[in-house]
């Protein structure tokens, strides 16, 4: 049986404001009590961190929190941009690194995920690397190299020990905000594919990886997905924002 704890994030992106941000906390803190056993963080978008850092602070833990990217360097002359060493001081644990929309809306490319993820670690915060083929890709049957090939960026970056200190959630492109998840049998086939390339370069960090699913999870199929043995969580992005479906997920995964 696994050791890996499951683990559920949830992707606020680019929704909510002051109130509705106060709003969503303060249901995930009435829900507290009955998370069950997964580790539960949210990562907001950056100005309602410190909102949101203040509000869970009272849960000592139990709900931590992140940001959704940064830049790859700690401060200076990057105009609009925030630094791993920001979000630190803002208690942040966890940073999305390669989400899809900063790959296809931003231009961020392997290279600079890769940059990101070492930032992010240099920072002290814990990247969450975000992996996942475009449905063109996956109808040309090359979601395995596609994902072997963001994996490897930062693998030859930072080196497999670096991924004992992070997370890895897969995210196909066709099912991210579409209403379209992938049966729980794909999403297995490539969580499997992940952890066996991460044990060509290490048995131990294959095994301690916790890999998350994200794609149109919702309360109702999360119980299928989480089932799987090579799936230890989700990373959740519009059912993130309400809180009962939040929390029923969490406790899916619990
Ligand atoms: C995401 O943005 O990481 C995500 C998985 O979104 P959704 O759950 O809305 O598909």
């Amino acid at each position: 049986m696994s050791q890996r704890r499951p683990f559920v994030a949830g992707n606020w992106k680019m929704n909510g404001a002051r109130a509705q941000a106060a709003a969503l906390i303060d249901g995930i803190l009435a829900g507290v009590s009955a998370l069950g056993d997964a580790e539960v963080a949210v990562c907001p978008p950056f100005i309602l961190i410190p909102l949101v850092a203040e509000k869970l602070r009272s849960t000592r833990g139990r709900v931590l929190w992140g940001g959704q990217n940064l830049d790859t360097h700690p401060s200076g002359a990057y105009t609009g941009e925030i630094s791993g060493p920001m979000l630190r001081d803002f208690d942040c644990t966890y940073v999305i690194v390669g989400h899809s929309e900063r790959r296809s809306f931003y231009g961020e490319s392997d290279a600079i995920v890769a940059e990101k993820f070492a930032a992010a670690q240099a920072a002290g915060l814990v990247p969450i690397l975000c992996l996942g083929e475009t449905l063109a890709e996956r109808e040309a049957d090359e979601t395995e190299r596609v994902v072997e090939r963001q994996l490897r960026a930062v693998l030859d970056r930072s080196g497999v020990e670096s991924l004992a200190r992070a997370t890895i959630a897969y995210e196909p492109v066709w099912a991210i905000g579409t209403g379209r998840t992938a049966t729980p049998q794909q999403a297995q086939d490539v969580h499997r594919f992940i952890r066996a390339r991460l044990a060509d370069k290490s048995a131990a960090v294959a095994a301690g990886m916790r890999l998350l699913y994200g794609g149109s999870v919702k309360g109702a199929n999360a119980r299928e997905l989480f089932a799987q043995p090579d799936i230890d969580g989700g990373l959740i992005g519009g059912a993130s924002l309400q809180a009962e479906e939040f929390l029923a997920i969490c406790r899916a995964a619990g």
